[in-house]
């Protein structure tokens, strides 16, 4: 009975070996490499004495406990409008600020604190295909090349775990950086495609101005930025009230009163913020550094203060994004192209930009320029046109409203435009955009389907991009956005159009 039973054993045993074996061998023929989303900034929680009982999530807060240390702003504000004892406001402030995002803070070789870590990502089903990706997320504050040796990994786990001997990419936003730098490191082997969604890839202006102390609060971009940022509430009702309460509060004069404020605050407190907690915190997170431009990129280094003799290992991680990967990045596309990876870029414009820093007018997706996120494009400032007399180099890559010239870009065939996009937002009309893209084998160019030209209007509301067009005027642009997707909002935006532009010609 024993021998029966050690035998019947062996045979389970060897059965048990021997089948993962085989499945190794055979690989998946599904015609669809698994799909991996590289995201965004705040994808990886960052978290304080993890699995202890005071473990914190230090990113993203909980909105709760942000209330909670910022609760003694509230009577320090009141104290400051009746005082104006601006030191005492930024004793409280600073304190606050320090108090959320101080453990943030890296050492002198961009390491983190040991009892604050990251969450780790690795794929957990084999599901792959058009509507299954993988969703790979990481520490933001970390160095981009040490996330992309993270994506590496996490790579292999997805091609062993579905059987594929590549993948393909969608990097948003600041995942661009990382599938960058992965590209940089790795080469695109293993790459059939990449889609690049709004991804910083030659920065971002609010970095390298706000690492240059640049600062400037412009009202009317203050309002431009609070409205367009109201549709994303997704609760028309709600959204087309606050429309009317930020218009409603502009004729009352409450904004200019507000901003004188925020001026003083700017003008008594700067220095004061950047010494005792922006330059402690935020100049050691490598992260935030790669959103850095290249024409900000060395003044920011003097500006934050980095000093070489503590900070040489983090500096040299700063040298090595910026100057091989970022400064780089022409290279990498088109080496990455011409090896046979599919490449395309979509960004987002003719959306206010953050509205704090001195580059407000630079069009944009609300957080990434126009001209960084497509490598290279010429545009005009928000609202208006590229000049008259504009010389564009090949007339095919200018956009119908003439807001764009994308004939600068460094891949203008591969580079796509979405009007009135708000960073990252996307919807059923990009996802389809997405799977035209990776459906094709070969490299699809702006010319090579009508739907989807080169410039392409935004449509929130019935979830779809279609191709932009030119109009005389704005209350036209809004009219036929007004019949086209109807909303509380859009209406309420073509009425305040009409009244603005009836006053302007009044
Ligand atoms: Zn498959």
């Amino acid at each position: 009975m024993k021998k029966i039973l050690s035998v019947f054993l062996c045979i389970v045993i060897a059965i048990c070996t021997t089948i993962p074996c085989f499945a190794q061998d055979e690989k998946c023929n599904c015609g669809e490499p698994p799909i991996i989303y590289v995201a965004a900034l705040g994808s990886g929680s960052v978290i304080r004495d993890a699995g202890t009982e005071n473990e914190t999530k230090l990113f993203r807060p909980e909105t709760g406990e942000v209330v909670k240390q910022f609760l003694p702003l509230v009577p320090a504000v009141a104290k400051l409008l009746a005082d104006k004892n601006y030191d005492d406001f930024g004793d409280v402030l600073i304190d606050c600020v320090n108090k959320v995002f101080g453990d943030l803070t890296l050492d002198g070789n961009g390491n983190s604190k040991p009892n604050v870590t990251s969450e780790e990502f690795h794929p957990e089903s084999a599901d792959h295909g058009l509507d299954h990706s993988y969703y790979f997320g990481y520490d933001f504050r970390l160095d981009p090349v040490e996330n992309a040796q993270k994506l590496h990994t996490y790579i292999e786990e997805v091609k062993e775990i579905t059987h594929h001997d590549t993948v393909r990419f969608r990097a948003s936003s600041m995942g661009g950086v990382v599938a960058m730098s992965y590209l940089k490191l790795y080469g695109s082997a293993d790459i059939e495609t990449v889609i690049f969604q709004c991804c910083p890839l030659q920065g971002t202006a609010v970095a390298g101005e706000l690492y240059n102390g640049k600062l400037e609060i412009n009202k009317d971009a203050l309002l431009r930025y609070g409205s367009q940022a109201l549709p994303a509430l997704d609760n028309d009702p709600v959204a087309g009230l606050l429309y009317i309460l930020i218009e409603a509060l502009e004729v009352a004069g409450v904004w200019d009163m507000l901003l004188g404020v925020a001026d003083d605050l700017i003008a008594n407190l700067q220095d004061r913020i950047y010494d005792e907690t922006l330059i402690p915190i935020f100049s050691t997170l490598p992260g935030i550094w790669s959103f850095v431009p290249d024409e900000y990129y060395e003044s920011a280094k003097e500006y934050m203060k980095l000093d070489e003799n503590t900070q040489s290992g983090l500096i040299s991680k700063l040298d090595f994004y910026h100057y091989e990967v970022q400064s780089k990045a022409e290279n990498i596309l088109k080496t990455t192209k011409n090896t046979g990876t599919t490449v395309y870029i979509l960004c987002g414009y003719n959306m206010q930009r953050t509205p704090l820093v001195t580059a407000y007018k630079e069009t944009s997706d609300g957080t990434v320029d126009t001209k960084y996120a497509s490598c290279g494009a010429t545009c005009a400032p928000i609202g208006e046109t590229l000049p008259a007399d504009y010389q564009c180099k090949d007339e095919r890559y200018l956009s119908a409203d003439r807001m764009i010239d994308a004939s600068t870009c460094i891949l203008p065939e591969n580079t796509w435009f979405v009007k009135d996009m708000l960073h990252c937002k996307v919807h059923d009309g990009h996802m389809e955009l997405y799977n035209w893209m990776f459906n094709s084998d070969e490299q699809m160019t702006v010319f090579d389907n009508e739907k989807y030209p080169q410039f392409l209007q935004n449509d929130v509301v019935n979830e779809q991009l279609t191709p932009v067009k030119n109009y005389e005027n704005n209350v036209q642009r809004m009219w036929d956005i007004v019949k086209n997707s109807t909303s509380f909002y859009n209406i309420l935006k073509f009425l305040f159009t009409v009244i603005k532009s009836y006053l302007v010609f009044a």
